[in-house]
């Protein structure tokens, strides 16, 4: 057997390994067995091309590629477990900016030694099509990448909250994105033609310019469709690598995760009444959406952890609705003993989850998985919203965007329409957090201001933890 052959057979192993893992990632009990078959195709992938690479690298070459895998193995290891969970969607975004990054320079890489090597000496020579193909490869990669590479940092700055994450509205900002799309298949005609340097560089400046204020464009609440649209579009950009290098595995890899993540988008996007295109084209219609910070909302009433206990003890059934401040408080131990606690007491415990609680989809999932909370008492938004009227008392556990009544009474807040949980349908509302802050949409909300919401301060953890003992 030939090294490529080899290579090939591995390389449709490690394929079918990938499409096992998104399969195993699609439901809880199956989610660490995806995980594994990702990592064991990911292992036989890089040895097979490495492998390849043998053959046709030089000693230093091949010193040089085994160094940086060992560099980049290192970092991504230490970076992967020093993460904490609230860190994670940042870590993605970073990790797709360079997913971008490569493959701007995989296209730029192609076009020097291709293109900008014709007529040198050992340069290559291409002719007629296969000419025209390379340099529609080379400039659509360049583009993707590009596109991916700002858009990702800018999604790296707003998550981190270096940046604020209220949307950019530059005037006639649709049109600068669509007057972007008409020059690049323009360029992208003109490069084909005849490829010359100055017009891949504008092509580069366009792409890095148009990715920044489509993701710039887009505001706080939107953020969970911008972060699964740009996996999709780093596996877009790997496919267009692939395709340039000639490489199937990165081809079929590229397209897995480019349309995974385009579907995801569309979940979310449905799951948030946001229409596909007009996110995808940098929060188009959110044009005249005003916050309702500075409505005086009227007074707001406390409770302590004691009378949170009493009226836990005296209710029929109960509904926790966690979000992100869960998660920064890692309250999911002490929320599980006390739905244990709650249970043998006879009281009914659910959990409402709402798809873009917390910082990544399914982060709410995982935390309360993790903590062994049973799967079946953990249902969906869609699932818990028609029986919170009847329910005792709902716990707000860090969660703020997604129990926002202004989302469906003030088509003025600029996260109108998002459906949320209709949390203050219920008997009574707890809301557990620190203070009056607003959430990661930055607007303030009106729940917390209703006759039947009592607020518990303090973390969420410690909070819990008080009502355990009390009870
Ligand atoms: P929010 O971000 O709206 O609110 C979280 C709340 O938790 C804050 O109001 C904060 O209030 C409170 N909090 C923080 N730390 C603690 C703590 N230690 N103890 C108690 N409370 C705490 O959360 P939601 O989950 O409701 O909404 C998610 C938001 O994130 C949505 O806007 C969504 O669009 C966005 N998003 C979601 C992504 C996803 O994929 N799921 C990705 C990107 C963005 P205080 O500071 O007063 O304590």
């Amino acid at each position: 057997m030939t090294a490529t052959t080899a290579a090939s057979a591995a390389y449709i192993v490690a394929g079918l390994l990938f499409i096992l893992s998104l399969a195993g990632l699609s439901r809880h009990e199956t989610a660490k067995a995806g995980n594994a078959y990702g990592i064991a195709g990911m292992v036989i992938a890089l040895a097979a091309t490495v492998g390849l690479a043998t053959r046709d690298t030089s000693a230093t070459g091949l010193v040089l590629l085994v160094v940086a895998v060992a560099i980049g193995a290192a970092i991504g290891l230490w970076r992967a477990r020093k993460v904490e969970m609230t860190g994670m969607p940042e870590l993605i975004a970073l990790l797709h900016s360079f997913v971008g990054l490569a493959a701007v320079l995989v296209g730029w890489n192609g076009y020097l030694s291709v293109e900008g090597a014709a007529g040198q000496d050992g340069g290559p020579v291409l002719d007629g099509a296969e000419a025209g193909i390379h340099s529609g490869e080379v400039v659509v990669g360049v583009f993707i990448g590009a596109v991916t590479f700002t858009g990702s940092i800018v999604a790296f700055l707003k998550l981190s909250a270096r940046i604020k994450s209220n949307p950019l509205m530059l005037p006639g900002r649709n049109w600068l994105n669509l007057g972007a799309l008409a020059l690049f298949v323009a360029f992208t005609v003109v490069f084909v033609v005849e490829p010359n340097l100055v017009v891949l560089s504008v092509v580069t400046v366009l792409a890095l310019a148009l990715g920044w204020h489509l993701v710039a464009s887009i505001g706080g609440g939107d953020m969970p469709v911008v972060v699964s649209m740009l996996n999709s579009y780093s596996g877009w950009a790997a496919a267009a690598s692939g395709f340039l290098l000639g490489n199937d595995l990165l081809i079929i890899t590229g397209a897995l995760v480019g349309s995974s993540g385009a579907y995801l988008s569309y979940i979310m996007c449905r799951a948030m009444n946001r229409s596909f295109l007009s996110v995808i084209a940098g929060g188009f219609g959110n044009e005249g959406s005003v916050g309702s910070a500075d409505v005086d909302h009227g007074e707001h009433t406390e409770i302590s952890a004691a009378d949170t206990a009493e009226l836990l003890r005296d209710a029929k059934s109960v509904v926790i609705t966690p979000g992100y401040g869960m998660a920064v408080a890692q309250a999911q131990g002490p929320v599980a003993d006390l739905t244990r606690k709650l249970t043998e007491r006879g009281v009914e415990v659910r959990f409402g989850i709402h798809p873009v609680a917390g910082r990544l989809p399914g982060h709410m999932n995982v935390l309360l998985a993790e903590a062994k909370v049973p799967y079946d008492v953990v249902l969906e938004m869609d699932e818990i919203n028609d029986d919170l009227a009847a329910t005792s008392v709902v716990l707000v556990i860090g969660a703020n965007d997604t129990v926002n009544p202004a989302a469906t009474d003030d088509p003025g807040s600029p996260i109108a329409g998002m459906p949320v949980l209709r949390v203050w349908e219920a008997e009574r509302v707890v809301v557990f957090k620190r203070s009056m802050n607003t959430g990661y949409a930055g607007v303030q909300n009106p729940l917390f201001f209703r006759d039947n919401t009592r607020m518990l301060f303090g973390d969420a953890r410690e909070r819990v933890e008080d009502i355990l003992r009390a009870l």
